[in-house]
Formats: C-alpha cells, sequence, structure tokens
C-alpha cells in the first residue's frame, strides 16, 4: 500500500469521514498509520470493582449509575460518580471537570479509570477514587462492541474528537496494518541491529496491535529513535551543506579597536564570558560559517560579548546587525552601544518597522552603500528591501523569540560569503530542545553572573494581601528604588478574568500608589513614546513603570529592585524568571512578588517554586515537566516539529543517541532523497526542507 494514497481510497472513508479525519491532521496513508496510540487498555488488568483494595493503584472500567456536582469549601467543583461493574460500586471525585460533565449520561456512558483507591469523604465504608491518574470517556456504541475489545490484549486508544467514533477508527488502522506498508527506513541497518529495533513498517505495525508488552516496549522504542534520528539527520545534513556549499569568512585574530572597546568597559569580563568570547573569536576566525548559540541566564552578561563580535566583524571591514524581539530591546541596545561605539568612530543605526518613511530610507540607504557598520533591529531586519553591502555577522538576541525560518532569513542577507552568525538567548532552553531546534549550532554557556549580585527574594501572595504588597512598593520608592508592576493584558476583554494593565494602571494611580510618578508602558504605544518612558525610568524619573510583558527580555534598569507581577498564575515558569531578571541588576537587595489570582491548585503549586528555585535552567526544566511540551514550547515560539511519538523530556538518552549515530550514518552515506522524503510526509515541510539533494 502506497503511504501517499488519500486516505479516501480505505474501504469504509467517504468525503465526509475524509473531512472529518483532516481535521485531525489526516489527509494520507502515512498520517493515518503515524498516529500513534495515545495508550492501551490492557484488558489482563483491569480489576473487578468489587476486588479494588484502598491504598492500590488500579485500572478500573465500569458504567455511571449517578452523577452529582457540588461546590467545595476551596471553592473548586466536584463532580462525584458512582461508577459500578458486575462485580461493585465505587465512588469517583473528579475537581474541575466541566466539560467531562457534559459528556457523560447516567446508566449510558461508562468509564475507564486509572487511579489511587482511598476512602470516600467523611468516613471509612464507601471506598472512592480521588487521586485519577487517567481515565477514558467510552461512548456507548463501543462498549457494545465486546468482541472487538476482547480480540487484542491491548486495545490501543486514540485521541480522536466525539465525530469519529473510536471502534471506525481502529478498524481503519486495522485495514491498513494488515497489508504491506511501503515505507522506507531512514535509520541504517547496522545502526538498528545495535539498539534492537524493528524497521519501521514493523514497528508501525506493532505499535497499534501490540501482543504482549514486550512487543509494544520494542515499538515504541523503535519509532521514538527513528523519529530523533530524522529529525537529527534533517538538522545536521542542513549545516553541513550549508557549510560545504558556502564559504564563511576568515576574519583576522583581535587587534585594536576590539582591545580599545574591552578596556573601555566599566568592568572585566568574568572567567565565563572570557571563555565564550575566545571560542567566538576561533570561529569567527575560520573560514567556515560561524553557528554558535551562546546560552547565559538573564543578566550573564551576554550583551557584552555580541558587541565585541560585533566589533571584531567591523575592524574586519564588514558590517554588522544585531536584531532584538522587540522595539523596547532594540532601543535599548541601540542607546548603549551608540554610547559605547561612536566615539570610536562606528557609525550605528537603528531599524524597526515603526520609523517615518524617511529615517527608514536614510537606514537602508546607508546598509546598502556600507556608511552604516552596525544596525540594530527588530524583525524590520529581515524585510526583502533591507540590502547590506557586506555583512559580515548576524547576532540575535533572545534567539528563543525567533524561528529557525527568521534566523536564516537574516543569514542569507550576506552577498558572497555566509555571515557569521550569534545566537544568544536568556530563556534556559533545555538540553533536549538544545539538541532538536538548535541541532545545527554549536553552544556556548555563560554558567555565572558577574560578581556583587544579590539573589532575588520571590514571595508567591493572594489578592487579599495586595494592600501590603504596593504599601511596600511605596516604601522602598520612598528609599529611592524603582518598581515593575507587570500585567498580563493591555486591555480587558470580555471572555476574560485576567487583570488588563490599564485597569491596573488606573487603580494604582488613584489608590495604593497615589502620588508616585507612574508610567504606563506596552506594545501599543508609539516607539518614541516607548523609548521616553523608558528613558524617564532609566534617569529615575519615573518610580513605577505599570507595564505589560513588553519588559520581559533584556531591558536593563540596575536601580529598579521591586517587580510585582499581578496574575502570575498566567505565566510559564520561564517567562516569569525571565520577567524576574529585570530586577536584582544593581546594588540593591530585590523583590518579586507574584500576585495569584488563579483558583486551581496546581498552578500555585508552580509559582510556589518561583520561591524555592533561582537557577533557571532548573525552572525550565520543571516548566515542561509541569505543563508539557505543547504549552512550554508554544509559548516559546520555537520553530520546533510537532513530534510525534518521542517527548523531548524523557527521551534525552535517546536523542543524543539518535545524534551520535547520525554523524556516522552520514559518513558512511545516507540516502538524502529517501531521507527528504519521510521528513516531508512526517512533519509537511513545517519543520524544514533539505534543499538540492
Ligand atoms: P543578559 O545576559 O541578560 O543579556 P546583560 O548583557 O544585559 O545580561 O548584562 C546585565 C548587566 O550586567 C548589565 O548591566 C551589564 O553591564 C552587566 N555586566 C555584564 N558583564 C559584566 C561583568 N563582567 N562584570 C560586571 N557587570 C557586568
Ligand atoms: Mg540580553
Amino acid at each position: 500500500m502506497d503511504i501517499r494514497e488519500n486516505i479516501q481510497f480505505l474501504k469504509g472513508v467517504g468525503p465526509k469521514k475524509a473531512q472529518a479525519l483532516k481535521k485531525i491532521g489526516i489527509e494520507n496513508i502515512y498520517d493515518l498509520i503515524t498516529y500513534y496510540p495515545r495508550r492501551y487498555e490492557d484488558q489482563s488488568q483491569i480489576v473487578p470493582i468489587g476486588r479494588i483494595k484502598v491504598g492500590e493503584v488500579v485500572n478500573i472500567q465500569g458504567r455511571i449509575m449517578a452523577m452529582a456536582e457540588k461546590n467545595t469549601r476551596r471553592g473548586l467543583k466536584l463532580l462525584t460518580i458512582m461508577l459500578a461493574d458486575d462485580t461493585g460500586v465505587v465512588q469517583l471525585n473528579f475537581f474541575n471537570q466541566d466539560y467531562l460533565k457534559k459528556k457523560l449520561k447516567v446508566q449510558k456512558s461508562s468509564l475507564f479509570v486509572h487511579g489511587k483507591v482511598g476512602y470516600a469523604y467523611g468516613g471509612y465504608g464507601q471506598l472512592a477514587i480521588s487521586q485519577i491518574i487517567s481515565f477514558d470517556v467510552i461512548n456507548n456504541d463501543n462498549i457494545d462492541s465486546e468482541e472487538n475489545i476482547n480480540s487484542c490484549a491491548f486495545m490501543p486508544i486514540y485521541t480522536i474528537p466525539d465525530y469519529i467514533k473510536p471502534k471506525d477508527f481502529r478498524n481503519l488502522i486495522e485495514q491498513v496494518c494488515t497489508q504491506d506498508i511501503l515505507v522506507k527506513d531512514v535509520v541504517p541497518n547496522f545502526i538498528r541491529e545495535k539498539y534492537d529495533l524493528w524497521d519501521k513498517q514493523t514497528a508501525i505495525k506493532k505499535i497499534h496491535f501490540p501482543q504482549t508488552r514486550q512487543e509494544l516496549e520494542k515499538a515504541k522504542k523503535s519509532l521514538i529513535f527513528e523519529e530523533l534520528f530524522l529529525i537529527q539527520a534533517g538538522l545536521l545534513l542542513l549545516k553541513k551543506q550549508h557549510q560545504v556549499k558556502n564559504k564563511g569568512i576568515k576574519f583576522l585574530s583581535n587587534s585594536e579597536l576590539v582591545k580599545t572597546v574591552k578596556n573601555n568597559l566599566p568592568f572585566n569580563l568574568t572567567a565565563e564570558q572570557e571563555k565564550v568570547w575566545q571560542e567566538i573569536c576561533l570561529d569567527m576566525q575560520k573560514d567556515v560559517q560561524m553557528q554558535r548559540l551562546v546560552q547565559g541566564d538573564v543578566g550573564s552578561g551576554k550583551t557584552v560579548i555580541a558587541i565585541l563580535s560585533l566589533v571584531k566583524a567591523i575592524e574586519n571591514g564588514y558590517q554588522g546587525a544585531l536584531m532584538a524581539p522587540t522595539e523596547i530591546l532594540a532601543l535599548q541596545h541601540y542607546g548603549k552601544i551608540k554610547e559605547l561605539l561612536e566615539p570610536l568612530n562606528i557609525h550605528v543605526g537603528l531599524l524597526t518597522g515603526s520609523l517615518k518613511v524617511k529615517e527608514k530610507r536614510q537606514i537602508l540607504e546607508g546598509l546598502a552603500d556600507g556608511t552604516i557598520d552596525l544596525v540594530i533591529g527588530t524583525h524590520a531586519l529581515i524585510q526583502d528591501n533591507v540590502i547590506f553591502k557586506n555583512l559580515g555577522l548576524v547576532v540575535t538576541d533572545e534567539q528563543h523569540r525567533f524561528g529557525v525560518n527568521q534566523r536564516a532569513k537574516l543569514e542569507g542577507k550576506g552577498e558572497d560569503f555566509l555571515p557569521d552568525v550569534l545566537v544568544m538567548t536568556a530563556t534556559p532552553i533545555p538540553r533536549t530542545m538544545t539538541l532538536t531546534v538548535y541541532g545545527d549550532l554549536d553552544v556556548s554557556f555563560i554558567k555565572e553572573l558577574p560578581p556583587g549580585r544579590k539573589p532575588i527574594r520571590t514571595f508567591v501572595r493572594m489578592p487579599d494581601r495586595r494592600n501590603l504588597i504596593y504599601k511596600f512598593v511605596k516604601d522602598e520608592v520612598a528609599k529611592g528604588r524603582q518598581a515593575y508592576i507587570v500585567c498580563p493584558l493591555i486591555e480587558e476583554s470580555e471572555n476574560s478574568d485576567a487583570v488588563s494593565v490599564e485597569m491596573i494602571y488606573d487603580e494604582l494611580t488613584s489608590g495604593y500608589l497615589y502620588g508616585l510618578n507612574c508610567a504606563l508602558l506596552h506594545g501599543k504605544l508609539k516607539p518614541k513614546e516607548k523609548e521616553d518612558l523608558l528613558q524617564g525610568f532609566l534617569s529615575g524619573k519615573i518610580d513605577v513603570l505599570v507595564s505589560t510583558t513588553v519588559i520581559e527580555v533584556g531591558v536593563n534598569v540596575p536601580n529598579a529592585s521591586i517587580m510585582v507581577i499581578e496574575g502570575a498564575e498566567r505565566f510559564g515558569l520561564a517567562q516569569l524568571h525571565q520577567l524576574r531578571g529585570r530586577i536584582g541588576r544593581g546594588e540593591y537587595a530585590s523583590y518579586c512578588i507574584l500576585i495569584n489570582r488563579g483558583k486551581n491548585a496546581n498552578s500555585l503549586e508552580r509559582l510556589h517554586l518561583m520561591e524555592k528555585i533561582s537557577d533557571g535552567f532548573v525552572l525550565a526544566e520543571e516548566d515542561l515537566r509541569l505543563r508539557g511540551p505543547g504549552q512550554f514550547f508554544g509559548s516559546m515560539q520555537h520553530g520546533l516539529p510537532d513530534l510525534k511519538i518521542a517527548d523531548v523530556l524523557n527521551d534525552v538518552n535517546v536523542l543524543v543517541n539518535a545524534r551520535v549515530e547520525v554523524q556516522r550514518a552520514i559518513d558512511y552515506g545516507i540516502d538524502k532523497k529517501v531521507l527528504n522524503e519521510i521528513l516531508e510526509l512526517q512533519y509537511k515541510h513545517r519543520f524544514l526542507k533539505i534543499s538540492d539533494v
């Protein structure tokens, strides 16, 4: 069976069903067979309800006999369900599951539940499962097909919408899996043998219909390896191709201008900064293109490394570009760098999307004729009309905000040579992600902060303490400090209970913070207004900056030592850590107060981690673990494909192996045509395309 064949060629799929399948991304046979089960119902291990015991973790399955909902004193919605099979009844307690309630019908719906058995509230009689680890709603028409369920030891359960019947879906997969699937293998034989992996066809068949647990494990192992191998192979080949086809610039070793800039700095580089700077110098002095990622926690001093690298490029007669994710950050870099470099006769320009036409034209001309040595800007830098005379180095600050494609676009602006590329990120990227998204980059770490930083003390508080919190802010301002108040949204929206920055601003300036010099900053302001505000805050004229997350990255005002984050539960931990990184930059004790407006116990627990953990890398790993890769990566705009089976968090070891083996496979000769084919099938070019193979 041809895997590219449209799904409609299958028996039982008409236009209507095809449409339904398309909604979940299934258009051809390959999409279908790589739609892997979410879990399996291990029939042999379902415990009769009459035999469950307190303290055990069990699988049970039964029909819903009764259902009731009430509000608890802690503000949670408790949904109680009585579930019965032929042997007994057990109570199930679900919290805040509005959606579930709507789906269930008493006497009709059945549930599969995996959870820990305890006693029902208020007694030692009735058993209850309150700690529900996972569950599945089994529709009525599904439960009737008992013979189907019993025919395989592990019944695959797929995440599919209500309008597709589980039984139908399984039948489709079965239809394909009982035939020969012509899917090619990218992982070479000798590697599969080494790791005891199945070929792809076998692995796919077994993942849907395993006969034993061992088979299931092996199928999973094979497919996870294959997926990570694919991505790594794609990225590494891309890099190689890049370097072979295009010559990089060979910069000369350090000289006067770089030394002067370094000597003019108000501080010495830390040992960590010095180490990274040396790594960069070596890269730049080679005639292959530099592609390096510099990772360092917020405040570790990456900017200065970027500046030195840019000066090195300029001293060699090339232009440099520094791309920042927000206008505010671009403005700030521009101000600082101009001050540092213009006395040395380096011409610095600023290019953002909102410049006036005339200003923009001037910058564009300067870049094209080479009178501008260094340009700092936002996404505006990657517009087609931006042409450089001889771009030698591209630095992207806060790389996690840009996708792989945007990075590539700026690189493409070099003329005869590929410009060197340096990417900076403060958002700690878990190792798994460095190896996947940034698999084509070399990585440097700045592992320590410059000396003399005071730790930031972080507190999680409920809104009822706001009067105390803002009194504290007021007291600190009276001592000469400054504060950030951060809110999630710009405007109030009707169907959200999130607090808006405007609302908070009005409230504070007429209440708690009356009499202080407050300003309101958000992304919709004009650049000039933003610049003035930041300038005012930097110079100390403004005491309190009420802001959205536009200040998240890079903003540097050492006298600001307090941050209050309203509605903190709406942010990820990595993002909160970024925000928090705005304070603790000077000599003063710094305080970050997270106001939790959430009602969810989990989000509170998550916030409490901020009190305990100050290492951004540890927080990022926790964030990833707690929210799952979808949300975590979603908020990062990373350019990572949706992985079909591998789990970036749990499969690190496999990833590392895959990476080593890809290198061997490439040396041995990898079939690029097949690789490209599979990459295209698997990710539909949303991820990467290796051209010209
Ligand atoms: P980030 O890595 O978050 O971009 P920055 O480059 O903005 O950090 O640096 C944070 C602050 O630390 C800046 O005020 C910068 O001037 C200062 N800084 C950087 N390197 C050093 C150093 N070696 N010694 C002292 N201060 C430093
Ligand atoms: Mg920075």
